[in-house]
């Protein structure tokens, strides 16, 4: 018996409707912000995501899936959403297409974690990237769209997060601020810490070590250091943010995972599924597509979580569609009606309603039960009296009714929900 690998996960037949809603929900999401689907490859040259994730990041570091490929290549399975689209943009001129671009990608990412709820080595992101605007608008409009997704999945459960971790002005000084005041903290934190103490002490701050975390509690704000352009640009998200009607709290300890972040980061949180709370998360990157070697153009987005959203939709009771069933479970009393049954369902089917019959060779009753099982909500059973006659009882599951029809009117019957002359 091979079994799955440790962090990954199966969809069933019985659950990927609850995906198909979910990707069907972002999707309408997008529609109505016209923000269009890209797909770039699951691997990349692992360059781009030392470049592009930073590599003073967890991912970089401790995460990614790289291997040689039998080029001697070292290739990475993506594990975010972000890079693929900027090298993308960069690599097929986009600049110059009409700006800004605004794209949307569901895609599965790989992180080499220790799985727990919540955390996957193979995990879905549904993920936003609006290229090509400095203003505190597009912003707000990516915080817009994360909210619209979440309200429509009728998730109501979370709390929004902002702050702005400032521009390369504002952090130069705030560096300088972090590093004075962990210096004598150093030989109580982790070695992880100190090494980003020199490389990027911001991230000492999204550190996960309970006595790290606690240091870094009381560590200086970066509020406190931004320059008057990050400022007022923040203080425009904020303002925006309040025009659409949005809630959010401003929490100076959010610095996102990532190297790629200017200005405004923020997370939609949530307290019911634990500490992987985050369910999505974003910000703005204005240095990441100059950083890849294209022409500098600013950037924001965000990326969810999809099975953290399932997760909190479960444990919080949010409900889901129905599973979909079969409209009409067509059974065959013997050889030559089960032709029938077959020639039936495929004529339904073309008329695009869910059409099931018997493939088990099973007897009547046993076709029923299956029927049954599945939910079909309209059963029928060819004999040979429907066949001489050209019509079949159209049984209504939900009520035990049946209505003598004509085969070919089977379909509209089964259209106009169980009505004969509707
Ligand atoms: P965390 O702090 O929880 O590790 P992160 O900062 O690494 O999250 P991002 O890189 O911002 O996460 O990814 C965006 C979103 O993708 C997260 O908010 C989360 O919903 C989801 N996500 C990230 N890593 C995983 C994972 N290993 N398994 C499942 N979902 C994940
Ligand atoms: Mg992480």
């Amino acid at each position: 018996m091979i079994n799955i690998p440790k962090g990954t996960k199966d969809v069933l037949p019985s659950n990927s409707y609850k995906w198909q809603y979910i990707e069907d929900c972002a999707r309408q999401v997008a529609r109505a912000f016209n923000i269009r689907e890209v797909r770039t490859p699951v691997f990349e040259h692992t360059e781009l995501f030392a470049r592009g994730v930073g590599d003073t990041t967890d991912i970089v570091n401790k995460e990614m899936y790289t291997f040689l490929d039998k080029g001697n290549r070292s290739i990475t399975l993506k594990p975010e959403g972000t890079a693929g689209v900027a090298r993308m943009f960069i690599e097929n001129g986009l600049a110059s297409s009409p700006l800004p671009m605004k794209s949307f990608y569901i895609t599965p990412c790989y992180r080499y974690e220790r799985p727990q709820a919540g955390r996957l080595r193979e995990f879905h992101q549904f993920g936003v990237e609006v290229y090509g605007s400095p203003s505190p608008a597009a912003d707000a409009e990516v915080i817009f769209a994360a909210s619209s997704f979440l309200k429509k999945l009728g998730i109501k459960d979370t709390r929004l997060e902002i702050n702005s971790i400032g521009c390369k002005t504002c952090r130069a000084d705030y560096n300088a601020a972090l590093r004075e005041y962990f210096r004598p903290h150093l030989s109580e934190m982790c070695s992880t810490c100190c090494e980003r103490f020199d490389k990027n002490p911001l991230r000492m701050l999204d550190c996960k070590e309970e006595g790290c975390k606690k240091i870094a509690a009381g560590a200086p704000k970066i509020l406190d250091y931004l320059c008057p352009d990050c400022s007022a640009h923040f203080e425009s998200v904020k303002k925006l943010l309040a025009a659409q009607g949005i809630e959010y709290v401003v929490n100076p300890g959010i610095v996102r995972g990532l190297d790629y972040y200017t200005r405004s980061v923020f997370e939609f949180v949530s307290t019911s599924i634990g500490a992987q709370g985050t369910v999505c998360a974003g910000g703005r990157y204005d240095g990441l597509i100059a950083e890849l070697g294209g022409p500098s153009t600013p950037a924001v987005g965000f990326a969810a979580g999809l099975e953290r959203l399932i997760l909190l939709m479960e444990n919080t009771g949010v409900p889901f569609p129905q599973a979909p069933v079969p409209d009409i479970y067509i059974a065959g009393m013997d050889e030559v009606s089960r032709a029938k049954a077959f020639a039936l369902a495929g004529e339904l089917r073309a008329s695009g309603i869910a059409a099931e019959c018997d493939l088990m060779e099973r007897s009547v009753k046993a076709q029923l039960k299956y029927a049954d099982k599945l939910g079909a909500v309209y059963v029928a059973v060819i004999g040979e009296s429907e066949l001489s006659e050209g019509a079949a009882n159209i049984k209504k599951m939900s009520d035990g009714s049946a209505t003598r029809v004509p085969f070919g009117d089977i379909c509209n019957y089964i259209k106009q929900g169980g009505n004969l002359n509707g």
